[in-house]
C-alpha cells in the first residue's frame, strides 16, 4: 500500500513559516526588508500588542501589479533572482521568495499595493494561505501589508510567545538593526497608537542619535577606511563612554546586520587598554565588500556570515578603529597644554568669582637682569635636567592664602605633563607648574557631575536614556512617599519613574550619565542622603538632589584609574568654576608648593 503523499501548500508553508517567522519580530524584519527592496524612501511600521494583533508596514516603494499582488504569496515567488548565477551577486535583502508565503500561512494578511504608473491599486486578503478576496482599490502608490492575528492557526506558537515587553524589545532590536544602516530612508515606529520613533532620512550619526539619544553625537569618533577589499564607514564610542555590557554593538555587511565574533574582537582589540576592565565600547560600523567574497547562502533568521578574506578584514578593521581613536582627541583632549573645550556650568549659588591674580616682580629691570630673572619660564619641565634649586627658582611662589581653604585663588596652572600618579587608589598626584596637586578622585568626580547636572537643569538639557528593560524598585512606605514627591524633579534630570503600586516604582529611563548602575541601591541611597541632615546645607531642593545624585554616580575610592582617565578627570575638574570644593563643601585639591616639596 502506498503511504506517501505530497503535503498541501498550506501545510508546507506553515512548516516553513516556523523557520522564518518564529516570533512577531521575524515578520517585522521580512516586511521591512521587502519595503527596502522595493526602493522605498519612507517606511512606516505600525504595531499593536507587540505584534500579536497587528504588524503593518507601509512603504512608498515600487508597488506591485495585480497579478504580482497574488503571486507574491506563493512559495519561491521572488522578483529578486532569476537564475542560480544571481545568487553570487545579491544586492537585495530578500531573494528566497519565502517570507510572504510563510507569513500568509500563519496569519490574516491584507495587502494593498499600487504601481506608480497605475491609477488604481489592488487589495488582496489572504488567510492561512487561502486568498479570500481580491479587488481593485484606490490606494496610495507603494505597498501596505497588514499582518493580523499572527499564529491564529498555530496555537502552540502563539502560546509560546513571551510577554508584550519581551516581544516588543525584539521588534525594536530588529527595527534598530535595519534603520541604523539604512539611514538614508525615513522610518517611523508606532506601538499601540504611540509614536516610538520618527526617524528622518539623514546621516548615520543622526540616525544613531535618533535611536539612542542626542548625547551619542558627542560620544562617537568617526571611522572611515577604503581599501580594495573593503570600505568601512561608521562610528565607535569614545573610550570614556564605554559601557559595562556589550550593548550597542552593531556591525553590518552590505547593508545587513551581522554577528561576527572575530570582527567584533577586532574592534575591541583596537581599544587595547583604553577601556577600564569589563567595559565595552559601543560601535556602529558598516562594511561594504564585493558580494562574491561573502557566503551568500544567508539564512533569513541567521546573522552569521562567512568572508573569504577573514584575516585581512580583521586587520583592516582593527587598524581603522585604532586610527580613529588615536587621531581624535585622546592625545589633544587630554593634553593639558590646550585648554579643554568644555562647557563651564554656572557657579553654584553664593559663589563669588575672583579675579585671577597676575604675579609680577615690581623690581624687575630687564636691563639689569640677574641670571634667574632672565631664565625662560618653563611651565612644566618634563624631566628637569638641572639642579633642584634652579628648578624651584623657575616657579613662581604663589601668594599665600588668597582664597578658600588656602588654595591659591588663581586657578592652578593646569599641568602639562601626562604623568599623574594614583596613590592608595584614592588620590591623584599631578605635577603643576606651581608644585604638586593632590586630588581626591571621588570628590573631584562629584564636583564634575554636580556641575553638569545643575547646568543641564538650568538649561533643561538633561539627556535621558531609555532602558531596554524597565526596572522595578520597592521602597518603604515613607520612602515611597518622598520619592513620589521628588518625581517631577527627578524627571528633569532624566529619570523616568512612575508609581506602579503602593510602594513599587518602575524606572524606564535614567540620566545618560548614569551608565549601568544598580537602580534600587542608587535610589535608596539617594533618598537616605536626601533625608539625612548632612544634605540640608544646600541652597535648595535642586542642589540637594544634584549633590546626592553626584555622590551616587561618582567613582569611588579604590577604583583604579588609567593615566587617561586621571588626566580627563583633572581636565574636567579644572573646567569647573569651583574646582576646589566638592558639592558638599569638602576639599578636593591640596597644593603642595615647591618650598614645601623641598622641605
Ligand atoms: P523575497 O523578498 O525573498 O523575494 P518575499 O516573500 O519576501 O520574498 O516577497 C516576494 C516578492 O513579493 C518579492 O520578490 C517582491 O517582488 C514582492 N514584494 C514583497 N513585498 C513588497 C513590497 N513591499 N513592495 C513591492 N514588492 C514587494
Ligand atoms: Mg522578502
Amino acid at each position: 500500500m502506498d503511504i506517501i503523499n505530497i503535503l498541501p501548500d498550506s501545510v508546507a508553508n506553515q512548516i516553513a513559516a516556523g523557520e522564518v517567522v518564529d516570533r512577531p519580530a521575524g515578520a517585522v524584519k521580512e516586511l521591512l526588508e521587502n519595503a527596502m527592496d522595493a526602493g522605498a524612501t519612507q517606511i512606516d511600521l505600525i504595531v499593536k500588542d507587540a505584534g500579536r494583533t497587528l504588524i503593518q508596514v507601509i512603504d512608498n516603494g515600487s508597488g506591485m501589479s495585480d497579478s504580482d499582488a497574488r503571486l507574491c504569496f506563493e512559495r519561491h515567488a521572488t522578483s529578486k533572482i532569476h537564475r542560480a548565477d544571481d545568487l553570487f551577486a545579491i544586492h537585495t535583502m530578500g531573494f528566497r521568495g519565502e517570507a510572504l508565503a510563510s507569513i500568509a500561512a500563519i496569519a490574516q494578511v491584507e495587502l494593498r499595493t499600487r504601481l506608480h504608473d497605475n491609477e488604481l491599486g489592488t487589495s488582496v486578503t489572504i488567510e492561512g494561505s487561502h486568498i479570500v478576496d481580491q479587488h481593485p482599490e484606490a490606494c496610495p502608490c507603494g505597498t501596505s501589508i497588514a499582518v493580523k492575528n499572527l499564529f491564529f492557526n498555530v496555537p502552540a506558537r502563539r502560546n509560546f510567545l513571551k510577554n508584550d515587553k519581551v516581544e516588543m524589545s525584539h521588534i525594536e532590536e530588529v527595527f534598530r538593526r535595519i534603520t541604523l544602516i539604512h539611514h538614508d530612508i525615513g522610518f517611523t515606529l508606532q506601538h499601540n497608537g504611540k509614536m516610538e520613533y520618527d526617524l528622518k532620512a539623514g546621516s548615520l550619526l543622526q540616525r544613531i542619535a535618533g535611536l539612542f539619544g542626542n548625547p551619542y553625537k558627542e560620544r562617537m569618533y568617526n571611522v572611515e577606511e577604503e581599501t580594495d577589499l573593503v570600505k568601512i564607514k561608521g562610528f565607535v564610542s569614545k573610550p570614556e563612554f564605554s559601557r559595562k555590557t556589550r550593548g550597542e554593538q552593531y556591525l553590518f555587511v552590505n547593508g545587513r546586520f551581522i554577528k561576527h565574533p572575530a570582527l567584533s574582537a577586532a574592534v575591541e582589540k583596537a581599544y587595547a587598554d583604553l577601556l577600564p576592565d569589563h567595559s565595552y565600547p559601543s560601535y556602529f560600523i558598516g562594511l561594504t565588500v564585493d558580494p562574491s567574497r561573502i557566503d551568500v547562502n544567508i539564512h533569513p533568521t541567521k546573522t552569521e556570515v562567512k568572508f573569504v578574506d577573514d584575516h585581512a578584514l580583521f586587520a583592516i578593521l582593527r587598524s581603522a578603529v585604532k586610527r580613529a581613536l588615536g587621531q581624535f582627541s585622546l592625545a589633544t583632549e587630554l593634553s593639558f597644554d590646550t585648554p579643554p573645550d568644555f562647557n563651564i556650568g554656572p557657579a553654584p549659588t553664593g559663589f563669588i568669582p575672583q579675579q585671577p591674580k597676575v604675579h609680577y616682580n615690581e623690581s624687575y629691570n630687564p636691563f639689569r637682569a640677574t641670571p634667574s630673572q632672565t631664565k625662560i619660564k618653563l611651565t612644566m619641565p618634563e624631566r628637569p635636567e638641572k639642579p633642584e634649586e634652579q628648578l624651584v627658582d623657575d616657579i613662581q611662589p604663589t601668594t599665600p592664602n588668597s582664597s578658600l581653604l588656602g588654595v591659591p585663588s588663581a586657578r592652578p596652572t593646569t599641568p602639562n605633563s601626562p604623568n599623574c600618579i594614583q596613590v592608595q587608589g584614592r588620590f591623584i598626584v599631578a605635577p603643576l607648574s606651581s608644585g604638586v596637586a593632590i586630588i581626591d578622585q571621588q570628590r573631584a568626580h562629584e564636583r564634575i557631575i554636580y556641575d553638569r547636572l545643575t547646568q543641564s537643569h538650568n538649561n533643561t538639557l538633561t539627556q535621558s536614556q531609555t532602558l531596554l528593560f524597565p526596572v522595578n524598585c520597592q521602597f518603604s512606605a515613607a520612602d515611597a512617599e518622598l520619592l513620589g514627591e521628588l518625581l517631577p524633579d527627578l524627571k528633569e534630570y532624566g529619570f523616568e519613574i512612575a508609581a506602579a503600586g503602593q510602594c513599587t516604582f518602575v524606572v524606564t529611563a535614567t540620566p545618560a550619565e548614569l551608565g549601568d548602575s544598580d537602580l534600587q541601591a542608587l535610589l535608596d541611597q539617594m533618598l537616605s542622603e536626601y533625608k539625612g541632615s548632612t544634605m540640608q546645607k544646600y541652597s535648595n531642593r535642586t542642589a540637594t538632589l544634584c549633590a546626592s545624585m553626584a555622590h551616587q554616580m561618582a567613582i569611588r575610592k579604590g577604583q583604579q584609574l588609567t593615566q587617561d582617565e586621571m588626566q580627563r578627570l583633572i581636565a574636567d575638574l579644572f573646567a569647573c568654576p569651583m574646582a576646589e570644593l566638592s558639592p558638599s563643601g569638602k576639599r578636593i585639591i591640596t597644593i603642595v608648593n615647591p618650598e614645601e616639596l623641598l622641605k
